[in-house]
C-alpha cells in the first residue's frame, strides 16, 4: 500500500510539474486548479483514520473453556497485556492483511523482544514464545499502517502506549482489583476515563461457570501511534458485557 501510495504521489507530482511547465507556470488559475486536484487525490490516499490500542486481562483469557498456556519464557506478570494496535476507519470498518510483501521479520525487533515477552505475552495453547501472535498482529494489522510505522516503529509504538495506559494501576487506585469480585462496567470505564482523560471501550468474555468477566480495554490513538484521542467510533457490537462483571485473579 505504501509503495502504491508513494508511486501514485510521485506520478501526480511529475504530472503537476509537466503541466505547470506546459502552462509556463504563468497561468496562476490553471496552476491553482492542478494543485487542488493533486491535494484532493493525496488526502484520499490515506490508509486509515486512527488506531485502536487493545489490552487484554490474562486472567480472563485463561478463565474460559478454551483455557490458556503460559509462554515458554514463563508466566507473564499479573498485569494487562497488549492484544494489538489496530488501524481503523472512522466509519467503523477496518483494513486487514494489507501487504503480503512485508512479512513479520523478528530480526528487525530483536531489541524489543524482552519487553514484548513481558508486555505482549501470548497465552494461546500450545505454550509458545509469542512469535506466532506478534507475526499475526503485524501481518493482519501492522501492515495496514506501514506508511506511518515500519515493523520496529509499530511494535515500539504499542509498547510505549502500554506504559502510557497503565490500566492495572489506574483501576487499583480506584479500588478495582483483580480479586474475583464483581465490578460495575460503567464504574470501570469511568475510572479509566479519569485516569487517561479519554473514554475507553470495554469487551467481556465468559468464564467456565458462565459469568461475564472484564476481558479487553480499547482506547483510541492518532495515526502517528503516539497520542491518545477520543474514539471517532466504538467497535461494532455491545462488547458482550453485563452491567456488572467479574475481574478474575491471574
Ligand atoms: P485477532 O483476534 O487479533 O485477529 O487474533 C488473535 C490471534 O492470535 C488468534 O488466532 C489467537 O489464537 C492468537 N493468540 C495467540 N496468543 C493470544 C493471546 O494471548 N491473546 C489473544 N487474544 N489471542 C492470541
Ligand atoms: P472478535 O471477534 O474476537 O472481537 O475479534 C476478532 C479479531 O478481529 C480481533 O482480534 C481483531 O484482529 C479483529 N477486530 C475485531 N474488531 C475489530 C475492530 O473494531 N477493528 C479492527 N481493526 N480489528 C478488529
Amino acid at each position: 500500500m505504501g509503495t502504491k501510495f508513494n508511486r501514485s504521489v510521485l506520478i501526480k507530482l511529475l504530472l503537476l510539474q509537466c503541466l505547470s511547465v506546459l502552462s509556463e507556470a504563468q497561468d496562476s488559475d490553471f496552476f491553482y486548479f492542478v494543485q487542488q486536484v493533486t491535494d484532493t487525490s493525496m488526502s484520499e490516499a490515506q490508509d486509515f483514520d486512527f488506531f485502536y490500542f487493545v489490552q487484554q486481562w490474562p486472567g480472563s483469557y485463561c478463565d474460559t473453556s478454551q483455557s490458556c498456556c503460559y509462554p515458554t519464557t514463563g508466566k507473564p506478570p499479573s498485569d494487562f497485556g497488549i492484544h494489538g494496535l489496530w488501524p481503523n476507519y472512522k466509519n467503523g470498518s477496518y483494513p486487514s492483511y494489507c501487504d503480503p510483501d512485508n512479512p513479520y521479520d523478528e530480526s528487525e525487533i530483536s531489541d524489543l523482544i524482552s519487553s514484548m515477552q513481558e508486555n505482549w505475552a501470548s497465552l494461546s495453547c500450545p505454550s509458545n514464545n509469542g512469535s506466532t501472535f506478534w507475526s499475526h498482529e503485524w501481518e493482519k494489522h501492522g501492515t495496514c499502517s506501514e506508511s506511518v510505522l515500519d515493523q520496529h516503529g509499530y511494535f515500539q509504538a504499542a509498547l510505549k502506549l502500554k506504559s502510557k495506559v497503565d490500566l492495572l494501576q489506574i483501576l487499583q487506585s480506584a479500588g478495582i482489583n483483580p480479586d474475583g469480585r464483581n465490578y460495575t462496567v460503567s464504574v470501570i470505564a469511568s475510572a479509566i476515563r479519569d485516569g487517561i482523560g479519554y473514554t475507553p471501550w470495554i469487551a467481556c468474555n465468559v468464564d467456565v461457570a458462565g459469568n461475564r468477566q472484564l476481558y479487553e480495554v480499547y482506547v483510541c490513538v492518532d495515526t502517528s501511534g503516539s497520542s491518545l484521542i477520543e474514539c471517532p467510533v466504538f467497535p461494532q457490537g455491545d462488547g458482550k458485557c453485563t452491567s456488572s462483571v467479574e475481574f478474575p485473579a491471574f
